[in-house]
């Protein structure tokens, strides 16, 4: 069973390699962005607010994601899960800890996907034209980018020293593909 999780900035692939990798190892794909896209399209009470929250490219509270990941995290125990977009404050780290404690999980790798501002400022551009995701505009997309820098870039670092041996640096500016082979090949190693 293996678990990992993957950080970098809104654009930098997170997603894509982490769909990619989890179709390929089988393994529960937890986006904390899409299950809350899917809170907002079920339109209820807790929905409307995300929905503001996010088109403007803010972080929502950690309550919210908390109690989102605990309820994920037990339903993919025996298979394995990639964390995508969590933790992204050092509060959430401190609750992730818990609920991994709590369910006697650990984390096998920690994959850092990192990219320029200039080259994921085009990328997400070009998404927002396929996908029509509300918070891929300039101004969302520069929130977004400075969440990450102020608050989830502390996250990162405290894994990449409290766990150098399973915390990976990758090039985010390299091809889809190439990515998805290192990373591949640093799992089965
Ligand atoms: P993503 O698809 O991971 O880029 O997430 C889209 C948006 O969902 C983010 O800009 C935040 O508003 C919100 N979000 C997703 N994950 C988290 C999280 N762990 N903590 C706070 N907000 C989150």
């Amino acid at each position: 069973m293996t678990n990992i999780i993957f950080f970098g900035p809104p654009g930098a692939g997170k997603g894509t390699q982490a769909k990619k990798i989890s179709d390929f190892f089988k393994l529960q794909h937890l986006s904390t962005g899409e299950i809350l896209r899917l809170k907002i399209s079920q339109k209820d009470e807790l929905g409307l607010k995300l929905k503001d929250i996010i088109a403007s490219g803010k972080l929502v509270s950690d309550d919210v994601l908390n109690e989102i990941v605990a309820e994920k995290i037990v339903t993919c125990k025996d298979t394995g899960f990639i964390l995508d977009g969590y933790p992204r404050t050092l509060n959430q780290s401190r609750f992730l800890e818990k609920i991994l404690k709590n369910n006697f999980l650990k984390l096998n790798f920690i994959f850092n996907i990192n990219i320029t501002f200039d080259t994921l400022k085009n990328r997400i551009i070009n998404r927002s034209k396929e996908e029509g995701r509300e918070d891929d505009n300039l101004d969302a997309i520069k929130t977004r980018y400075d969440a990450y820098i102020q608050t989830t870039t502390e996250v990162s670092n405290y894994y990449s020293s409290e766990n150098p041996e399973i915390f990976f640096d990758i090039d985010g500016s390299d091809q889809i593909e190439e990515i998805t082979n290192k990373i591949k090949k640093i799992i089965v190693k």
